[in-house]
């Protein structure tokens, strides 16, 4: 999607700090981290939310989470615990539409989230 802000950081339009990157997904810092540890995971496909997961692309949700369980180990987060979110439309709280996954951690999390 041309004025999507994620798929411009897929194509290097706009720069992010990268922490990981497969064929698939990329991983970068959250540009308002709401943690000592926030880090987004995202397709490189641009899939809106999770409302446009179907069979045929629902394959990269395994692969996300094997991603996030990957760098909650590299950023030493994995013992202690983390909390994994993504927003779906706007009473979900989805400011970006395009499917992502925060990686939140090395803190104590809140519940019930506000
Ligand atoms: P949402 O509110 O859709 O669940 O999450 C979107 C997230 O993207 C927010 O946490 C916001 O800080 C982050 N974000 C928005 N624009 C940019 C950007 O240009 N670069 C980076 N790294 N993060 C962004």
């Amino acid at each position: 999607m041309n004025d999507c802000i994620f798929c411009k950081i897929v194509k290097g339009e706009i720069p992010a700090n990268k922490v990981y990157e497969d064929e698939k997904v990329i991983a970068f810092e959250d540009i308002e981290p709401q943690a000592p540890v926030h880090i987004l995971v995202i397709p490189k496909e641009h899939i809106t939310s999770i409302n446009d997961i179907n069979e045929e692309n629902s394959d990269i949700i395994g692969h996300i989470h094997l991603v996030i369980k990957t760098i909650a180990k590299e950023k030493g987060i994995n013992e202690k615990g983390y909390r994994v979110v993504t927003n779906s439309g706007k009473e979900g709280g989805q400011t970006v539409f395009h499917l992502h996954y925060h990686l939140l951690g090395g803190r104590n999390m809140m519940w019930p989230p506000g």
